[in-house]
């Protein structure tokens, strides 16, 4: 039985939410999944990654297994701070950034996304300062939003965020009387702008975060995910006390799993798995299983290898198509890693309104403006060429860039 569209009816609910919902708006990401899931739209929009390469029939068989010999563990409630043999696993992940931890210290999420919800749960307080890059994860920027902080963006060049320009907004903070408490920062092939945080830079941010006694929140999915194979040593390997981490399975193996985990001092952990009770009990224990049974049974390092072949080539298809398409006075990143191209275009365009009709052109992207909580970032958009295989990236880069050249001649 197919039930009929209610008609619209005014929100009779409207005078009775909190005020932090003022700050939760539907991501523009999200709204576009619908037209550019079509299947005649290019999307470079999405972040999705690649799952081509899993093993699926070894995964079925293992959860499979996992329920017929575990089912009765598999399928209860368990401890809100994450399985003990998983949490030992992912220090062992870590370990591959240079990260010492103890299995303690770990707590396992729903995902990274669940994390950085946390953590902000347990520092922002409404009006607190959170510094991010210029631009940053739209994910991060929703739950700060969420929980009513005020975030001040730090610029980015080639080499990431500059630390003269992280000091002088958190002087600039200290002066106007702001409670700055977190620097919010994604160092590996980040999403959105898709470049890495230079080795000289590192311990010049942490040293600065410590200066000003700001608590720094380093979000790292893609670290692994580096075309090199080399890995950039991690934040909180310089400071295990002044960082707390966020891990995650979703780019590195599924991200249907919703496993992801925070690295932070005692104390903070201890808070974290309070606030993880209250949020969801437990982590799903089953998914838990089936990521600590994959890595101790695959060579799922050998399978990130796999991956990060087909997002290089990926990622040399959207650049050697930019190259030939994209018509003058537009510039581009080019990252080393991760699932992202940023994308700067001339003056004059607005990639926001530029968008439905991009759209009508049958492509997609994300437009610049999502990616900063002033929604500044109109001249720019950032491209993914983690999905799509490279006849298609080719084709939506042709058509985007037709897109463009109309743009300009309006
Ligand atoms: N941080 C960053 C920078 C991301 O790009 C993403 C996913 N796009 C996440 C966190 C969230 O990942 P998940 O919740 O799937 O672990």
């Amino acid at each position: 039985m197919t039930v009929p569209v209610p008609p619209y009816v005014p929100d009779p609910h409207r005078d009775r939410y909190a005020v932090r919902t003022a700050g939760m708006t539907a991501s523009e990401i999200r709204a576009l999944f619908s037209v550019a899931g079509r299947p005649e739209v290019v999307s470079l929009a999405g972040g999705m990654p690649n799952l081509a390469a899993l093993p699926l029939g070894t995964l079925s068989a293992q959860v499979a297994r996992i329920i017929a010999e575990d089912g009765l563990t598999a399928l209860q409630y368990a401890s809100a701070h994450g399985l003990p043999l998983l949490r030992e696993q992912i220090c062992d992940v870590m370990a591959l950034e240079g990260i010492t931890a103890h299995p303690d210290d770990v707590v396992v999420t729903v995902g990274s996304q669940m994390g950085l919800d946390l953590v902000t749960r347990l520092f922002c307080d409404p009006g607190d300062v959170v510094v991010a890059e210029g631009p940053s994860y739209v994910g991060a920027l929703g739950s700060f939003a969420a929980y009513q902080a005020q975030v001040v963006h730090v610029a980015m060049d080639e080499h990431g965020m500059v630390p003269q320009e992280l000091r002088a907004a958190l002087r600039e903070a200290a002066n106007a009387g702001q409670r700055v408490k977190l620097l919010y920062t994604i160092p590996n092939f980040h999403n959105p702008s898709g470049v890495t945080l230079a080795a000289g830079r590192r311990a010049e941010i942490v040293e600065i975060c410590r200066a000003y006694d700001v608590l720094v929140v380093e979000d790292n999915p893609y670290g692994l995910l580096g075309f090199d194979g080399r890995t950039h040593p991690a934040l909180r390997s310089l400071d295990p006390v002044n960082v707390v981490y966020l891990g995650s399975f979703s780019k590195t193996f599924a991200p249907g799993l919703r496993v992801g985990w925070v690295l932070a001092p005692r104390a903070v952990r201890e808070k974290l798995v309070l606030a993880m009770e209250s949020a969801t009990l437990c982590p799903p224990t089953l998914n838990q299983m089936i990521v600590s049974r994959y890595l101790a049974t695959h060579d799922w390092q050998g399978r990130i290898s796999v991956f990060r072949e087909d997002y290089r080539e990926r990622r040399d298809a959207m650049l050697a198509a930019l190259e030939r398409y994209m018509p003058p006075g537009c510039t581009w990143t080019v990252p080393d890693g991760g699932f992202y191209v940023w994308v700067t275009v001339p003056e004059g365009v607005d990639t926001k309104a530029m968008l439905p009709r991009a759209v009508a052109a049958r492509v997609a992207y994300a437009s610049g403006s999502g990616f900063y909580a002033d929604k500044s970032g109109g001249r720019r958009l950032r491209l993914s060429y983690c999905y799509p295989t490279p006849e298609r990236i080719r084709e939506g880069v042709r058509r985007l860039a037709a897109v463009l050249e109309s743009e300009l001649s309006r």
